[in-house]
């Protein structure tokens, strides 16, 4: 048999405890016959306890010093799992993404991996040895030391295998796959056997924690055989894989969420060829990263737009937006908070017109008021109350029929 690639998450390897847990998982991946590559994220929550500390110390720290900071969280675990492998009469080595081969771009922060060297693990595997490899980060050319961005492990994983050629990639993590729903709000959702990289991908950008977007997005482009599991049972888990491979039939696969969400309305931009191209090349030069945008006729001159944005970014859109009244030329700008928004995701969609359709009418049957509305191929979205966001997420799930079909997606944050 030939490598299996195994991430565990920072709660996972939270405590020294369940490191040596961990342990005791590999060394059973082991007995039955496959060579573990196992990649590890920092502990519990140390990566934010050093986020913090540096903010302690300033409010704009350099981006090399926070890498440098925030690669220590995974080097902690890789050689305690190290050590607890040994200490199971294991020959296993640790690595840091450096050691590993793993190169990125020369960013800080949010780097990408641009190739990996091989030879490293695969040295090591044939040496027989199991390779424990720090999550998240990476080196540059230059040999700087970098970071993939949060919750960056899992995208090592997935490169890894991809680099390696993995037989599988398995996430273990603190929940025991992918849902139809997120279980908090809606009790009766359920975990999914499968579901495809396209629709991970649109529930891993709508929020849906448990997977990097990147990671899916890789797996996706490798073909990578891809699971979600807990970490703490023995459940089959989810499988990510190409849709061809899948049921049919369903329509939806899974309702996510997201609880805050704003939207601003710029009225009376003159309506010419270039406003909305001004309008948002000034936001996205100002990191303001804008999800829906509506856009509708005042008059002949005039024109109204409106866009959603993540909750904590009203402050700074406004800011943006007043500095730059001059250059736009809008009359006004208003704010509305609170919302939130309520997706549909489902590979089925495509061929099936009628999904928005009867998404409206769900809604309307619950009595949540539509503000918005985005949709792509497999995925139709709607900005809504907050208010009225659980009760729009449990009445979609039944209405869609997830509540008792055999397949169905998502957490949301
Ligand atoms: N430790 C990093 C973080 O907390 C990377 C990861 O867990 O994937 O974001
Ligand atoms: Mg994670």
């Amino acid at each position: 048999m030939g490598i299996i690639v195994q991430k565990f998450g920072g709660t996972s390897v939270g405590t020294v405890e369940r490191i040596k847990k961990v342990a005791e998982r590999i060394v059973v991946t082991q007995k039955r016959g496959y060579h573990p590559v196992v990649v590890v994220s920092a502990m519990g929550k140390s990566t934010d306890v050093l986020v913090d500390m540096a903010k302690q110390i300033t409010g704009s720290p350099a981006e090399r010093e926070m890498d440098m900071l925030l690669t220590t969280g995974e080097q902690v675990s890789i050689a305690l799992l190290t050590m607890a492998l040994q200490s199971l009469g294991c020959d296993a080595v640790s690595m840091t993404g450096w050691q590993a081969g793993i190169m990125t771009e020369a960013v800080h922060t949010k780097a990408r991996i641009t190739y990996i060297d091989r030879k490293p693990i695969e040295r090591a595997v044939q040496a027989g040895k199991i390779v424990i490899v720090a999550g998240f980060q990476g080196i540059t050319e230059d040999g700087e030391i970098t970071t993939l961005g949060r919750g960056g492990s899992d995208t090592t994983a997935v490169a890894l295998a991809a680099a390696t050629g993995a037989d599988l990639c398995e996430i273990y993590t603190d929940v025991d796959g992918v849902y139809t729903a997120d279980p908090r709000i809606v009790p009766s959702a359920r975990k999914l056997n499968r579901i495809s990289y396209d629709e991970m991908l649109e529930l891993a950008n709508l929020g849906a924690g448990v997977l990097h977007p990147r990671a899916v997005e890789c797996a996706k482009k490798y073909k990578v055989p891809l699971t979600v599991r807990s970490s703490f049972g023995v459940e089959e888990g989810t499988i990510v894989e190409e849709e061809a491979n899948m049921e049919q039939g369903l329509l939806i696969s899974g309702i996510a969420h997201d609880k805050n969400v704003a939207k601003i309305t710029v009225a009376g931009l003159p309506a010419k060829v270039g406003t909305l191209s001004k309008l948002f090349s000034i936001l996205a030069g100002q990191n303001v990263n804008v999800d829906i945008i509506i856009q509708s006729l005042n008059g002949t001159e005039k024109t109204d737009v409106s866009f959603s944005i993540d909750g904590e970014q009203v402050r700074r859109s406004l800011q943006v937006l007043a500095n730059a009244k001059e250059t736009l030329q809008y009359t006004s700008v208003t704010s509305e908070e609170g919302l939130a928004k309520v997706s549909i995701v489902g590979a089925g969609m495509i061929t099936n017109p009628g999904v928005a359709a009867d998404m409206f009418t769900y809604l309307a049957e619950a009595n949540v008021p539509i503000k918005m509305v985005s949709t792509s191929e497999i995925k139709v979205s709607c900005v809504v109350p907050l208010e009225n966001v659980e009760k729009a997420v449990q009445h979609l799930h039944r209405s869609f029929g997830l509540d008792v079909a055999e397949k169905a997606v998502v957490h949301s944050v």
